[in-house]
Order: C-alpha cells, then sequence, then structure tokens
C-alpha cells in the first residue's frame, strides 16, 4: 500500500478535511497517475451529503481526474509515464460480460466498481473506492483515458463525466447538422451540453431558470437562451425539439417539457432528482414521444468524447479554485453560484 495527500469528507454536512488515504500498490495492468486537477460534479455532492443513500465516511469522491501517469506496471500497454491521462466514474467491470464487451461498462452485469463510494476489493475486504480530491490514483488501465494535446488538464477534468454525460446521449439520438436541441440547466453538465451540441451542428436553445446566463449560452454556442419563468417564450417554444436534453438536478414538470418536443422527440433526462418523474401517458402517445435517461458513457465512448472535444477546441468553462475552497465550493454549486464548473487545484491539498 501507499498513501497519498487527500480531502476527506468526514460526514454528511462537516467541512472537507486535508489527510492521507490509501492507494493499492501498481499492479501489473495499473498506471499510477500524479493527479493535477480534480471537478467538483453535483453527483459528488448528492453522494456525500448522503442524498442517494448512506455512505461509509470519510470520503473522498471526485470522478473528474486529469493528470499524468507516472508509474505503470509490467503488462500496461496503453499508457506510458508521462502521458497526459484522465479517469470518470468508473475504475473497474468483469470485462467479459455483454455490456462490458460492447462498451457500455457502466452496465456491467457484474457490477461495475465505480471511482469513489463502490467496493474496492483490489484494496482489501470491506475497502471502499476513494475517488479523485487526492495527489495520486492507481487505476486499471483499461479505465484510463488519453488527453489529447491542445486540451489543457485542468478544462479536461470535466469532460471525464459532464462532457461524457451529455456527448453520450446527444450521440445516441442523432443530434447533428439541422437538428433542434434544448438543455435544460445551464450548469456543470448543461454547459457541456451547449458546446457539445452547438459543435456536432444542432441549433441549441438554453432553458434556465433566468436570463442571467443568457450571454454565456450565447458564447458557449447556443443561438437562443430563454427563461423556463417566462410563459410566453415557454409557449412560443411547442413543438420546437427533436431531442431535449434534462441536466436539472431538481424536480420539474417533464409534461411541461414535453410538450416543447416535435412529434418522435426525446426528452433524454441526465439529472437525477429525488422525486418520480409525473407526465400524462398522452404527452408521450399523443405524438409518438420518447422519454429517455442516460448514465455517463463507456471508456470507449469516453475516448471519442475527448477527441471529439479536442477536434473542435473544446474545454469546460471552470473556475480552478484550492483544498480549503472546496466546502464553500458545494453550498456554491447548490446554490447556482459557479461558473460552469468548479476544478480543484490538487497541488494545494496539505500546503
Ligand atoms: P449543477 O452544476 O448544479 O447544474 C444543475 C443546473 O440545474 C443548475 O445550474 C441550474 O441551471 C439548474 N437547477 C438547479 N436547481 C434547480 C431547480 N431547483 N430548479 C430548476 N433548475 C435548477 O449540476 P451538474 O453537475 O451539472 O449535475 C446535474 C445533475 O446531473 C445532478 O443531479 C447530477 O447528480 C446529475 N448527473 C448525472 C449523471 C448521469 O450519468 N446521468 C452524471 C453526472 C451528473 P440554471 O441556473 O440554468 O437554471
Ligand atoms: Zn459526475
Amino acid at each position: 500500500m501507499m498513501t497519498t495527500l487527500a480531502l476527506q469528507a468526514p460526514g454528511p454536512d462537516a467541512a472537507f478535511e486535508q489527510g492521507t488515504i490509501e492507494r493499492r500498490d501498481v499492479g501489473e495492468h495499473d498506471v499510477l497517475i500524479d493527479i493535477a486537477f480534480a471537478g467538483i460534479c453535483h453527483s459528488d455532492i448528492h453522494t456525500v451529503r448522503g442524498e442517494w443513500g448512506e455512505i461509509r465516511y470519510p470520503l473522498t469522491p471526485g470522478h473528474e481526474i486529469a493528470g499524468t501517469v507516472s508509474a505503470v506496471g509490467s503488462a500496461v500497454t496503453r499508457h506510458g509515464v508521462g502521458d497526459r491521462v484522465g479517469v470518470g466514474c468508473m475504475v473497474e467491470s468483469c470485462g467479459e460480460c455483454e455490456q462490458c464487451k460492447n462498451g457500455a461498462e457502466q452496465f456491467c452485469r457484474r457490477g461495475a466498481t465505480f471511482t469513489y463510494n463502490s467496493p474496492d476489493p483490489k484494496r482489501g475486504e470491506g475497502a471502499i473506492t476513494q475517488g479523485g480530491y487526492a495527489q495520486q490514483i492507481v487505476v486499471d488501465e483499461r479505465f484510463v483515458c488519453r488527453i489529447p494535446e491542445g486540451i489543457g488538464l485542468d478544462v479536461a477534468a470535466p469532460l471525464m463525466c459532464a462532457g461524457v454525460t451529455t456527448f453520450a446521449p446527444l450521440q445516441r439520438w442523432g443530434v447533428g447538422p439541422g437538428s433542434t436541441v434544448a438543455v435544460v440547466g445551464m450548469g456543470g453538465l448543461g454547459h457541456m451540453g451547449v458546446k457539445i451540441a452547438a459543435a456536432m451542428g444542432a441549433q441549441v436553445t438554453v432553458l434556465s431558470r433566468s436570463l442571467d446566463k443568457a450571454d454565456d449560452s450565447r458564447e458557449l454556442g447556443a443561438s437562443d437562451h430563454v427563461s423556463t419563468k417566462d410563459e410566453a417564450s415557454m409557449k412560443a417554444l411547442r413543438g420546437s425539439f427533436d431531442v431535449i436534453l434534462n441536466t436539472v438536478s431538481a424536480d420539474l414538470d417533464l409534461g411541461g417539457l414535453l410538450g416543447l418536443l416535435k412529434p418522435f422527440g426525446v426528452l433524454v433526462n441526465v439529472g437525477l432528482p429525488n422525486d418520480d418523474y409525473a407526465f400524462p401517458p398522452s404527452a408521450v402517445i399523443g405524438q409518438s414521444k420518447v422519454v429517455a435517461g442516460s448514465m455517463i458513457g463507456g471508456i470507449q465512448e469516453t475516448q471519442e468524447m475527448l477527441d471529439f472535444c479536442a477536434e473542435h477546441g473544446i474545454g469546460a468553462t471552470i473556475e480552478v479554485i484550492t483544498a480549503d475552497e472546496v466546502t464553500e465550493a458545494y453550498d456554491k454549486v447548490v446554490a447556482g453560484d459557479v461558473r460552469y464548473r468548479y476544478v480543484i487545484d490538487t497541488s494545494t491539498i496539505g500546503s
């Protein structure tokens, strides 16, 4: 075992503490990564605060990891020392089931191992995976992606979750030149959805709670930004969209959103609210609409997304923070006060 400096949540409401956590020794298929930056995803906050069920504390969250390879195991072929790499939401899967073979490791039949808060048998019985708010991590090479030259490690980190979570459903539902896409919620996921959908050639509209971010939306590639509180503008959008990407972390009126779709249109939900979805059957049956969901993306898909982003000059729009600003950053994300992703400079941990 080795240790690394990390941020740890001691409980659901307590401030983050700086300390050391264990990592397993580098195995023959493993890569040791010196983490440079780690993004703060709203899922980290849901998890740490116990909103998705009880968890084991202390926990080091973080699944938007970017850094440099500093050591490799004897059987590693895909990565070498000095490579710029990223790790997202998963670090292990069986590799043999239908889902793994089809590149959907997140749906591994035996259960994928997530980057934090998953059982971690490789580190010992009863151990739990610990994430990327840390200076080093050891990951099986199959779950490590290459960050292309041209994307800075700081703006690449959020691509590892927010990037692939928006890229995968946009690609799956056929977004391309001529598509009309609405992105609901201009946060960490939403702002990536805007950039990626625009780069795919779609005409993008942002649906936000206010007009505060309207200038940013246009700068990121949207052609329109509408406040969901403006009833007249919302009514004017009825029947407009091929795809709506809902990134909101709170309960929304899905029936209202479905009304904004064209016939055969798709509402893809990636935000994870606490309550059940509710909409009348006629909202989908009436014009053959689809209500879909999407969870992150597979490893090959993540690499494809990174290559797409490099080709189109896309990185996340970020605010870099130090280790002692993370506790406050959580409150700011929940308050919607971030433009558009906080990224931790992990060199500040323990200093
Ligand atoms: P975020 O940065 O907090 O963004 C969420 C956005 O939703 C906010 O910027 C805000 O946009 C809007 N919003 C927030 N509260 C709202 C409310 N009460 N009513 C209406 N709109 C509200 O969060 P994120 O990191 O993008 O994550 C968003 C959600 O996706 C979270 O639930 C997260 O757990 C989930 N997630 C899912 C996956 C997946 O694989 N499916 C992956 C990662 C994250 P405006 O200010 O523009 O209204
Ligand atoms: Zn995430």
